[in-house]
């Protein structure tokens, strides 16, 4: 069972189509909820993967363009249906706070919870540490201010050896500092060391969404090895020159960056109207790196 999953809500571009959503996505780290873009109808495949609004504490928006946005004004007025407390974080631009403020205090001017926004710029920097897991942003190259959002768990503690606990006798006081790499000392003096009552923590979990941008062989070096990265696939290579001047990427750009970037694995989408077979974007992917990801409304991609 996997703590760390990938909920694919839209991964269509701009123009609307009957065969994509506009951009949605939802990361699902132990239970707990975090939005990126919230195109519309976002509100809608939420419900239809079965996620509960009342695990979702953080929406990051990559970029304010309307497939990337639009769908958040709905979202915020029907939670604010829903009765329930608590916090939404919304994590912008300057432009973002200003514009979406006035939009939800014309049609949820008393929500029943707090909307907070948190201004981020487009630099690198950590935008939220929580106990388990941090986000950091990463500069694209759009038409429009945009940043990447890279999701790393934080390491986590040693795995007890339970025979061996209880055949030196650590008490059960001691188990906490056991688990963060402490060695037993018994009351005769003895050190019992650490890796004799411990097994190596889980290898963290990472997951990097750069959506949208031009092709930036750079940033590979700035995502790192993650286990999985959601890369824009707007374009095919035969319209290479229209991404770069549109401000996206190809598909065959995108297996680029996950090659050097040393990623587990690419998972495709932001797919240009203009294409009618998405399997186009995996075979040009495939060419340059063997574990691509088709993207699609509904899909579920586990990390672990
Ligand atoms: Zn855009």
């Amino acid at each position: 069972m996997s703590t760390f999953k990938i909920h694919t809500l839209g991964c269509g571009s701009a123009k609307p189509t009957l065969r994509h959503q506009p951009s949605s996505t939802v990361i699902d780290h132990r239970g707990n909820l975090f939005m990126v873009d919230c195109g519309e109808g976002a509100q809608h495949a939420f419900q239809r993967h079965r996620l509960k609004f009342s695990r979702l504490g953080h929406i990051f928006l990559t970029h304010l363009h309307g497939d990337h946005v639009l769908g958040l004004p709905g979202l915020i007025s029907s939670l604010g249906l829903g009765g329930a407390g608590g916090k939404m974080v919304i994590h912008t631009f300057a432009d973002g706070k200003r514009i979406l403020n006035r939009i939800f205090n014309f049609f949820s001017g008393d929500l029943p919870f707090e909307v907070e926004f948190n201004v981020i710029r487009e630099e690198e920097a950590v935008i939220l540490d929580t106990p388990s897991l941090t986000v950091r942003t990463i500069p694209l190259d759009h038409r429009v201010p945009a940043v990447g959002f890279v999701f790393e768990e934080k390491p986590g503690l040693r795995h007890i050896k339970r025979d061996m606990i209880d055949f030196h006798q650590v008490p059960f006081s001691m188990i906490n500092r056991i688990k963060g790499g402490e060695d037993f000392v018994k009351p005769d003096g003895t050190v019992i060391p650490n890796v004799m009552l411990t097994s190596p923590p889980t290898p963290p979990l990472s997951y990097a969404h750069i959506s949208d941008t031009a092709y930036m062989p750079e940033i590979a070096e700035k995502i790192g090895p993650v286990n999985l990265l959601f890369h824009e696939t707007t374009y095919l290579d035969s319209h290479s020159a229209e991404a770069a001047q549109r401000g996206h990427s190809t598909a065959r750009q995108a297996a680029m960056v996950a090659r050097d970037a040393g990623a587990g694995a690419l998972l495709t989408g932001h797919y240009s109207s203009r294409y009618k077979n998405d399997e186009d974007f995996r075979k040009e992917a495939l060419d340059i790196f063997p574990n691509v990801i088709l993207n699609r409304e509904g899909l579920v991609t586990p990390l672990d």
